[in-house]
């Protein structure tokens, strides 16, 4: 049922006669569900006849307003958006910067007892991250109060039934809204001034609920950063007509751009860090998204397959939530509100996962896009589904302000929905708690292990130090373990599930199985920190884990490290064991005035052995005071120093100090923004250089040892061409775009690397560069024939979404490896991974008759391809004690148990030019560790890392992200390994030993 005015009958209309039909009551559309539904009444508080002809104004048709939003309170004493930034929330052609936004949300907590502001982060650029609270004044005043309840709600161990019962009657839980993650999608944040106007304001019943039930949590803006620039790219050509003027946004935040959203587990972004800590801090019951990339309101359930450790409870929640907002809306009259489809509902990255990690409610809507706030004709084909019956329409034109509208009118629906049946949702998060501590006893695991014996302690507390940033407990045995069959040593680290936050923790370390049989997964599909991380890790099942003896760790994990076996009479020299953790590169970094030798092969002294690699600083020519700079920093950085009265008896060569360009190429920084991230986190310097610089400048060599370059495109001619267009197009700092241009300057970004800058490349190398290209980028040098030898093929049989893959060490020589086991776990997604050719066999390629590790024989869920599943929240092997009764009367006998075979990894003949130091697994049912996969063996054997060199240098090609998203720390050192190792990286080849470079 659409309202009874029309836009038309308006606009003729004098104004004395459209205001006052703007209040009348619901009650006068006969029949309407407004009429039948006395929540919807409103205030009979005067309206704010400005603000109110305004939104009108800017409402391009009549079935984009509700009552919710289509007139506004007035309010002598709390000021509105007009008041304070001279125009409404949804004004065509204005987008507001963070600075107007909290300028209003300061001014509003100013003037109303109901709002009070917070900061709750700093941006990577130094911006504030802002949090609005809204509610009645006396739980206002008791905010503090109200998030210890919620905190002692959300942990069954220490709160009984009796006192959860109180809490629950007594708790003004919280529902945090918030905007603007994605800088592109530009409403939500002057949606959200408004909101915060009508919540401080709006004395009518509906709000009233709202207030006097819940705490209202907002966010304004995410990613502030982000933010700033956009509304300066879309606000320069209002300002500046005769340009130029930028025409797109190159980057948001400091790293990475939409994949600011993909941050969730690992959490290596300010937002994401700011959002884990201030959910910590109120425990809301609701985090709420808001995105702008569907018709015209979408919100979420997903279609599966849902992620497969969440209690299923949350499912049936997201249904309820959703189908409230989709029926009142259509009760208001308002098209194109659906819910179910667009995502997946599997991968736990996204920010509002927060919640789910922590036993809430995590859900987001699709508005339609507000762009650059301008109006525009939107034409929309979407068929009639059965989760879509009420369509888009054909065509529309479309405002920020039908934006605004919309996500405002539903998220006041979802408020008072929660508001309403605050205890329902209440006792449905103590029983999600109370299931996440029996959890370690029912369904399982008991927990995970992360062995004292681990040879990479610094990975080890790497990833340790991520499961405590999201509040989980990590405990420490105090004695040895003995469990399925396994010891574990005394200080081994132990994740017990046993803990609130027991179904985060197991959906970080798991194993993912995602079906291909499922619909196409709307992002990555498997994730496991431990081989990612490159830290072992041990599920296991039997609940006498827990009673091992084991603290909690007070503080957060750290490696240990210092000098050990000091002796300043005879020590000559000292060694560090190097096993590829990170914090020895960023030692290394730090400790620039050090002279630090690497062993080129494995080595014994004193009865401890060390591997290739490892680091021998001589007390000579190092300085008197080595031993105690040496004792810091292995305290620092979590190694030990062992004083050695000998030298090693090894051929060593300096571990290098290089300096390194980044290249970027002006296309896209979607993904080596988190390059970016991992080298500074370990403190490694580089110049950020555009491809511009590299075509512009002959003698690379002589300002550069390495070159890198992180995931860019797949086509190496769009790198060469650049971006094109007839009209330069600026990036950088003006008076009208102050906030671009920081990570990277240029008054023209058009233009390509162009043939000159391959050629500049090819001579870099050749005189004794080293170039490393990770993914799709690795596609330049060898369509350029700076990798000769190597190429790449195409396969229409793989399926491979982003998951974790098994690689295993094929050149034992190789400084790339120095640290590694044989075997490590890696991010591969045919989307941006080239399969590489080394023109050699691949080891393990076998006839297609035989199963090749396809994996279409089960369902998404937990575990690998050969592992049982696990449905959350039912007890262990539920039904089992009968069915063995059943098979024991019936003397049946029990299956039989298959097992995989062994496979051949042989080696092709040897070719001095190109070294293939890494190759994905040559067992297609070693492949894949999480994830999906199809056609296995178009992969299996295949290169994965590829060293070829050219002239006097080297060309290092990865055929899988080893810096991706931040969350594969394990295969970082792969790259810090070419760095330190620059000059040197023919060692292990007998025959080329001494032909080296610089
Ligand atoms: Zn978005």
């Amino acid at each position: 049922m659409r309202p009874v005015r029309s836009r038309a009958l308006l606009a003729r209309l004098p104004l004395a006669l459209v205001l006052p039909a703007l209040v009348l009551p619901a009650v006068l559309l006969p029949g309407s569900a407004l009429a039948q539904t006395q929540v919807y009444e409103r205030t009979s508080q005067p309206i704010d006849r400005a603000y109110t002809d305004r939104i009108l104004e800017f409402t391009t048709e009549d079935f984009f307003l509700t009552p919710l939003v289509d007139h506004l309170p007035a309010s002598d004493v709390v000021p509105t958006p007009l008041d304070v930034l001279g125009y409404i929330s949804g004004t065509r052609d204005q987008l507001t910067h963070t600075e107007g936004i909290y300028r209003y949300m300061r001014a509003v907590a100013d003037a109303s007892p109901r709002i009070t502001v917070k900061t709750i982060g700093t941006s990577e650029e130094g911006r504030e991250i802002l949090l609005v609270l809204a509610s009645n004044e006396a739980t206002l005043g008791n905010v503090e109060a109200h998030a210890d309840l919620m905190r002692r709600l959300s942990d069954p161990r220490v709160t009984t039934e009796a006192e959860a019962a109180r809490i629950i009657s007594e708790v003004k839980p919280m529902y945090w809204a918030t905007g603007a993650i994605h800088s592109g999608e530009t409403g939500s944040p002057e949606m959200l001034m408004e909101l915060v106007y009508r919540l401080a304001v709006d004395d009518g019943p509906f709000m009233s609920a709202i207030r006097d039930n819940l705490i209202v949590m907002i966010t304004p803006v995410v990613e502030a950063d982000g933010r700033d620039k956009q509304v300066d790219v879309h606000m320069a050509p209002r300002l500046n007509p005769e340009g130029p003027n930028p025409n797109r946004t190159l980057f948001w935040g400091q790293y990475v751009y939409h994949s600011n959203n993909r941050d969730g587990m690992q959490l290596n972004l300010a937002l994401s860090r700011a959002i884990t800590d201030t959910y910590l801090a109120y425990h809301p019951l609701v985090v709420h998204d808001l995105h702008e990339s569907a018709s015209y309101l979408y919100t979420s359930t997903g279609r599966g397959p849902y992620n497969a450790w969440i209690d299923p409870m949350v499912i049936s929640e997201w249904n309820r939530l959703a189908h409230r907002e989709v029926r009142d809306m259509g009760a208001f009259g308002v098209p194109g509100v659906y819910t179910h489809d667009f995502y997946d509902g599997w991968t736990p990255n996204y920010m509002f996962w927060v919640a789910h990690i922590h036993n809430s409610i995590g859900r987001f809507y699709e508005t339609q896009a507000s762009r650059d706030a301008s109006d525009y004709i939107l034409n929309t084909s979407v068929d009639r589904e059965w989760h879509r019956p009420n369509t888009p329409l054909r065509q529309v034109v479309w405002s920020i302000r039908n934006n605004v509208n919309l996500q405002q009118s539903a998220l006041l629906i979802a408020l008072h929905e929660v508001a309403t049946n605050r205890e329902e949702y209440l006792r449905n998060y103590w029983i999600k708690s109370e299931r996440s501590v029996a959890k370690a006893r029912t369904e399982g695991p008991a927990g995970y292990v992360f062995p004292a014996d681990d040879p990479r302690p610094g990975q080890q507390a790497r990833t340790l130090q991520t499961l405590q940033r999201h509040g989980m407990e990590v405990h420490r045995t105090t004695a040895a373990v003995t469990v399925e069959d396994q010891t574990f040593p005394a200080g081994s680290y132990v994740v017990r599930m046993d803990q609130p936050y027991s179904r985060g923790a197991d959906m970080l370390l798991d194993r993912q199985y995602y079906s291909p049989d499922d619909p196409r997964p709307y992002d990555d599909v498997g994730w496991t920190f431990g081989p990612l991380y490159n830290a072992r890790t041990v599920r296991v099942e039997d609940p006498a884990l827990l009673d091992g003896a084991m603290t909690l760790v007070d503080g957060e994990v750290q490696a240990p490290g210092g000098v050990t076996e000091a002796d300043s009479g005879t020590t000559v020299a000292y060694v560090v064991r190097y096993n590829a953790d990170n914090n020895l590169t960023a030692f290394r970094f730090a400790h620039r005035d050090l002279r630090i030798q690497a062993a080129r092969s494995a080595f014994e002294i004193d009865g401890h052995r060390f591997g290739a690699g490892s680091f021998i600083v001589p007390v000579r020519g190092n300085g008197r005071d080595l031993g105690q700079v040496l004792d810091a920093a292995g305290r620092q950085y979590g190694f030990e120093a062992v004083a050695v009265a000998v030298l090693p008896q090894v051929t060593t060569h300096e571990v290098a100090l290089p300096r390194i360009a980044l290249m970027h190429t002006w296309l896209t920084t979607q993904n080596e923004g988190w390059l970016r991230l991992g080298l500074d986190e370990y403190g490694v310097p580089y110049d950020y250089v555009s491809i511009h610089e590299i075509r512009d400048t002959p003698n690379l060599l002589s300002r550069w040892d390495v070159i890198l370059v992180g995931p860019s495109v797949n086509d190496p001619l769009q790198i060469v061409r650049g971006v094109q267009g007839s009209d330069p197009i600026p990036w950088q700092a003006t008076e009208h775009t102050p906030n671009i241009g920081r990570q990277a300057s240029s008054p023209d970004i058009r233009g390509g690397l162009e043939l000159q800058g391959v050629m500049n490349l090819q001579r870099f190398v050749e005189g004794g560069g080293t170039l490393v290209t990770l993914t799709n980028s690795s596609h330049l040098p060898i369509h350029f024939g700076l990798a000769e030898g190597v190429s790449t093929r195409t396969s229409s049989d793989l399926w491979a979404p982003g998951g974790v893959f098994r690689v295993s060490r094929s050149d034992d020589g190789s400084p790339l490896a120095w640290g590694y086991d044989e075997e490590l776990g890696v991010y591969f997604n045919q989307n941006q991974s080239p399969i590489l050719t080394d023109g050699r066999a691949r080891p393990g390629t076998r006839a297609s008759a035989e199963p090749d590790g396809s994996t279409t024989d089960r369902r998404s869920g937990r575990g690998g391809i050969d592992e049982r599943d696990v449905v959350q929240a039912q007890g262990r092997d539920w039904g089992q004690e009968s069915v063995q009764a059943y098979r024991a009367r019936m003397e049946a006998e029990g299956q039989s148990v298959t097992g995989g075979g062994g496979g051949g990894f042989g080696g092709g003949a040897p070719n001095a030019d190109v070294r293939t130091v890494f190759r994905y697994a040559a067992e297609p049912t070693q492949l894949l560790i999480s994830g999906g996969l199809v056609g296995a063996s178009e992969l299996t054997g295949a290169p994965a890392l590829v060293d070829a060199r050219l002239g006097q240098g080297h060309v290092i090609m990865f055929s899988f992200n080893p810096f991706w998203r931040g969350g594969t720390q394990g295969s970082y050192a792969l790259v810090f390994n070419a760095l330190l190792h620059h000059g040197n990286l023919n060692a292990g080849v007998p025959v080329a030993e001494d032909a080296e470079d610089r």
